[in-house]
């Protein structure tokens, strides 16, 4: 009789699905992934098997998704839209981990926000919006500026709109009303954050959980550009808080596997911002700069085998390339840079890859880093991380 080697089906068949393959590859467990797109760039690490599951795009393809399930030892996701009704689905043929109940309440910004507050998080005010005259009483409430967003299918800046003055309040229905009707809307005060935090967290079959450092992180037109771990001048305190509030979601929503908490720091208070039921573009340093990655914990976690150890090697900062990749040659020649090319067409706007560089101390670390982005011309995508290194 042949040896089994467990396989783990993931939705959605992007990055993250990539990453996840490759770091499944050594412990000897495959992955099989869906998505509605036969050019989905993790089909080059994995196989890929096109199916339509996504909401908008017709009925779900029930047959291909059965055989999937059939074929699989579990499933998870690199997706946090899929259908909650496709989740619950596939969870009756097959282990799906997060549960499809957890993978819900992330997937809409009002839910989780709710949540965080019951669960004693802060978070910016905010309040729900399904009218065009719900709009203009939350602006009446919550004051100006205030980001108008959609409560779900947004990610990545996608689905928002910022309200400066009154004026914007007609533009801003425009842009998102039609939204509005599918899904719902939510206004939240715009928040003049110190920084922004993420806590990257695993949380296991058996309920251990266990967080890398906190990554410090920097967007750019609401896309994550850099990041920075362990997250430089934070204290044990803060640390200590953050820790305490991803494990009271984790466990609230009985969760199982990688996710990631989106914290703004005001005033020394962490405000929770979302969560994402999936690794996390800001977990990707932990690739080289983590005894256990973000991937490998992840399927591990889902698997039901113990964790890895999250604790961090030196200090790593990672940069994402957005629309294109740039010249390889700089990451490659410094000492501990790492090189990812998801293999996509260029597209603007579009998570190409990124680069980790990481160090044994914050000086070496500002070194390389200064090096890299002069030789590739990026010193104002790497200057908030150097002048923190400093
Ligand atoms: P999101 O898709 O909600 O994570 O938003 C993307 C980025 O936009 C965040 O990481 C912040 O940099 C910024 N942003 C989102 N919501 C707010 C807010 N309420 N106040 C200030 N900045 C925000």
């Amino acid at each position: 009789m042949s040896r089994h080697l467990p396989v783990v089906g993931i939705l959605g068949g992007g990055q993250l699905a990539r990453m996840l393959s490759l770091a499944a590859a050594p412990l000897g467990i495959r992955t099989r992934v869906v998505d509605s797109v036969a050019d989905a760039c993790a089909a080059q690490v994995t196989e890929l098997m096109v199916a339509d599951w996504s909401e908008g795009r017709g009925e779900r393809d029930e047959a291909a998704l059965a055989d999937f399930a059939s074929r699989v030892d579990v499933v998870t996701f690199d997706f946090e839209n899929v259908p909650a009704a496709t989740a619950q689905w596939l969870a009756s043929r097959v282990k799906v981990f997060p549960a499809p109940a957890a993978l819900a309440v992330a997937q809409d910004r009002l839910a989780e926000k709710k949540l965080f507050r019951e669960c004693g998080l802060n978070t910016p005010d905010f309040m729900a919006v399904d009218t065009r005259d719900d709009l203009e009483r939350a602006v009446a409430t919550i004051g100006l500026p205030a980001i108008l967003k959609t409560r779900r299918l947004g990610y990545d800046g996608k689905g928002q709109f910022r309200l400066r003055s009154a004026a914007d309040i007609g533009p801003a229905w425009e842009a998102l009303g039609g939204a509005a009707a599918a899904h719902g809307l939510i206004l939240e005060a715009f928040v003049p954050f110190e920084r922004e935090l993420s806590v990257v967290a695993v949380r296991g079959r058996d309920g251990e959980f266990r967080m890398w450092p906190l990554t410090r992180n920097w967007h750019v037109d609401g896309v994550l550009s850099l990041s920075l771990a362990p997250a430089p001048d934070t204290s044990d305190a803060l640390v200590e808080t953050a820790a305490a509030h991803a494990r009271t979601l984790a466990e609230r929503l009985d969760y199982v596997g990688v996710f990631a908490l989106e914290l703004f720091v005001r005033n020394g208070e962490l405000l929770g911002n979302e969560m994402a039921p999936r690794v996390h573009n800001s977990g990707h340093w932990t690739i080289e700069g983590a005894h256990t990655s973000q991937f490998e914990n992840h399927i591990r976690a889902v698997l039901g085998l113990p964790l890895g150890d999250t604790g961090a090697r030196g200090c790593s900062a990672m940069f994402n390339w957005i629309g294109e990749m740039p010249d390889p040659a700089p990451v490659l020649s410094v000492v501990d840079g790492h090189w990812h090319d998801y293999g996509k067409e260029a597209r603007a706007g579009r998570k190409v890859g990124h680069a980790t560089i990481c160090a044994p101390d914050s000086g070496s670390l500002r070194e390389r880093l200064v090096q890299v982005a002069s030789e590739l011309g990026r010193d104002g995508q790497a200057e908030p991380a150097v002048a923190l290194l400093g």
